[in-house]
C-alpha cells in the first residue's frame, strides 16, 4: 500500500520505517526541513535502537522516501498516517493541538479519490469527529476522505520492536471500509496474532489516555508508598516484589523513584483532566491530579537528600549527575525528571558536571549553564556526591571500587534504585535511595 506519514518525530519516523519494513511504500512528510535532509540521507535525527538499521535498508531500496511537502503525500497516499507533536498547551493543562489542526488544513484541499486519514497523535476524546468535519469542508467535493485513530503505545527506547510487535492494536473507525483498510495496513501483525480492537473514534481516543493515566498512577502509586517506608523504616523495593507476586497487581511499572517524565506521560494526563472538565466529568478524574502532585514531589525529595547528603548546603558543592534523557535508551530529555534535579541543584549553588550515553546535546540545549562531562569518571572525579537520575546499563555496570578511587567523598544518591547497594557500600560508598532504609 501507499502510506504517507506525516510527523516524523520520535513516533513518525519509527512508524515510517516500520511501515516501510513491512513492505509498504512509504512518504515521510515533516515541517523540519533539517529534520527531513537526515531521513531522506536515511540518517536518524534522534537516538532510537535499531531505527538506523530500518532506515539504511529502506531508504537505500527506495521503499521509504521523505519530503516537506504535504500536497505531494496528498496525491501520494491510500492511507495518511497523522504522527505531529500535541504538547501541553503553554497558557493551560489542555493539549495544543495547532500541529494536528494544521496537517488537515493543509492536506484536506489536495486530497483526491478515496482514501483514509489516521490519526496516531494522541488526542482528546472528539477530535476524530471534529476532524472529520474539518476534511469534509476542506477537501475537493469528488473526493472520499475517511478519518480513524489509530493511537500509538509505543515505548521510546523499544519503540521499534513495539512497532513490530506490538501489545495491540485499537482502531477507532466509522465505516467498514475504514476497518479494512487498516487491516491491510496491519496484516502482518495480524497474522502473528496481536490482538486487533475495532471500536468506534473516542473509545479509540480514550484507550490512549486512560492507558497513560493507569501507567502514571503505578508509579505514583509506588512512589507514595516509598515516601511511607522512609518515614516507618520499610524498604520500598521489598515491598514492590511482595506486592508484585500478586498476579492482579503485576511487578512491572512498580519500582520507586524518581517518577515519569518524558514528551507522553506528564502533558497527558493533564489533557485528560483538562478534557473531562469540559466534558463535565473533572472530579471523576481528579486522582490524577495527586498522581501528577506526587512525581513532582519525587524531583523535590531528591534535591533534599542530595542537600542533606553535602551536610545542608549544596552551595559550592562539587555534583556528578548520571542521565540527562527521562529514561534509558532514549535522548529525549523532555520534561526529565533526571533534568529538573540538575537544574535546581545547579539553582542551589552546586557545580555541576553531567554525563549520560545519548542525550548530552540534547541535555546541553536546555541547560546550556552545567558542565558536560565525556563519561562517567570525568563527571565523578573529586565529585562531593553523585545523582544516579537515569538507570542506563551503563551506570549499573559501573565498579563501584575503581569509581572510589577518583572520588574521595564516595557519596552517591541512587533515584532509581537501580543500583546494586551492598556492592557499593562494601566498597566503601555511602548510597541512599528513595523508599530504602539506610543500614545502621
Ligand atoms: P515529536 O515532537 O518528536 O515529533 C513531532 C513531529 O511533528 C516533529 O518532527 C515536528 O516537526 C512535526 N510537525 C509539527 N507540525 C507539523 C506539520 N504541520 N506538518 C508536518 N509535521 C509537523 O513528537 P513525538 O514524540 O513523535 O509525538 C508525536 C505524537 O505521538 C504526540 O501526540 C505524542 O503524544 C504521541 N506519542 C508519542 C510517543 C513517544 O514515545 N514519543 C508514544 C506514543 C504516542
Amino acid at each position: 500500500m501507499r502510506l504517507t506519514v506525516i510527523g516524523t518525530g520520535y513516533l513518525g519516523a519509527v512508524h515510517a520505517a516500520c511501515m516501510a519494513e513491512i513492505g509498504h511504500e512509504v512518504l515521510g512528510v515533516d515541517v523540519d526541513a533539517e529534520k527531513i535532509a537526515l531521513l531522506a540521507d536515511g540518517r536518524t535525527p534522534f537516538y532510537e535502537p535499531r531505527l538506523q538499521e530500518l532506515l539504511t535498508r529502506n531508504v537505500g531500496s527506495g521503499q521509504l522516501r521523505f519530503t516537506t511537502s504535504l500536497r505531494e503525500a496528498a496525491v501520494f497516499g491510500e492511507v495518511h498516517f497523522i504522527c505531529v507533536g500535541t504538547p501541553q498547551r503553554q497558557d493551560s493543562p489542555a493539549a495544543d493541538l495547532r500541529h494536528v489542526d494544521a496537517v488537515v488544513d493543509g492536506l484536506a484541499p489536495h486530497l483526491r479519490g478515496s482514501c483514509l486519514i489516521v490519526g496516531k497523535s494522541t488526542v482528546p476524546a472528539g477530535t476524530t469527529s471534529r476532524l472529520a468535519a474539518r476534511v469534509r469542508a476542506l477537501a475537493p467535493e469528488d473526493t472520499d476522505a475517511e478519518v480513524a485513530w489509530n493511537p500509538e503505545f509505543l515505548r521510546e527506547g523499544f519503540a521499534v520492536e513495539d512497532t513490530l510487535r506490538p501489545d495491540r492494536l485499537v482502531a477507532g473507525v466509522t465505516s467498514a471500509r475504514a476497518d479494512e483498510v487498516l487491516r491491510r495496513v496491519y496484516a502482518p501483525m495480524l497474522d502473528a496474532e496481536v490482538p486487533y480492537i475495532s471500536t468506534d473514534p473516542a473509545t479509540a481516543e480514550l484507550v490512549k489516555v486512560a492507558a497513560n493515566s493507569f501507567l502514571a498512577t503505578k508509579i505514583s502509586f509506588i512512589n507514595a508508598m516509598a515516601e511511607v517506608c522512609d518515614a516507618a523504616g520499610g524498604d520500598v523495593t521489598t515491598l514492590a516484589d511482595a506486592l508484585g507476586h500478586d498476579t492482579r497487581i503485576g511487578r512491572r511499572f512498580l519500582s520507586a523513584g524518581l517518577g515519569f517524565g518524558g514528551g507522553c506521560l506528564p502533558k497527558d494526563i493533564r489533557a485528560f483532566m483538562a478534557r473531562a472538565e469540559e466534558l463535565g466529568v473533572g472530579p471523576a478524574v481528579s486522582f490524577l491530579h495527586q498522581v501528577d502532585e506526587i512525581n513532582a514531589r519525587q524531583r523535590r525529595r531528591t534535591v533534599d537528600i542530595a542537600r542533606e547528603m553535602t551536610g545542608g548546603d549544596l552551595a559550592g558543592r562539587r555534583v556528578a549527575v548520571l542521565g540527562a534523557a527521562f529514561k534509558p535508551d532514549s535522548d529525549d530529555v523532555r520534561d526529565s525528571p533526571a533534568l529538573a534535579v540538575a537544574a535546581a541543584v545547579h539553582r542551589e549553588g552546586a557545580e555541576v558536571r553531567l554525563h549520560d550515553p545519548q542525550a548530552m546535546e540534547n541535555a546541553r540545549a536546555v541547560l546550556p549553564q552545567l558542565e558536560y562531562a565525556p563519561d562517567v569518571d570525568k563527571a565523578c572525579e573529586d565529585a562531593d556526591l553523585v545523582l544516579h537520575l537515569t538507570e542506563w546499563i551503563d551506570y549499573r555496570r559501573i565498579d563501584p571500587a575503581r569509581l572510589a578511587q577518583l572520588t574521595p567523598a564516595r557519596r552517591i544518591l541512587d533515584a532509581r534504585n537501580a543500583l546494586d547497594h551492598p556492592l557499593w557500600r562494601a566498597a566503601g560508598w555511602t548510597v541512599r535511595a528513595l523508599g530504602r532504609p539506610q543500614p545502621p
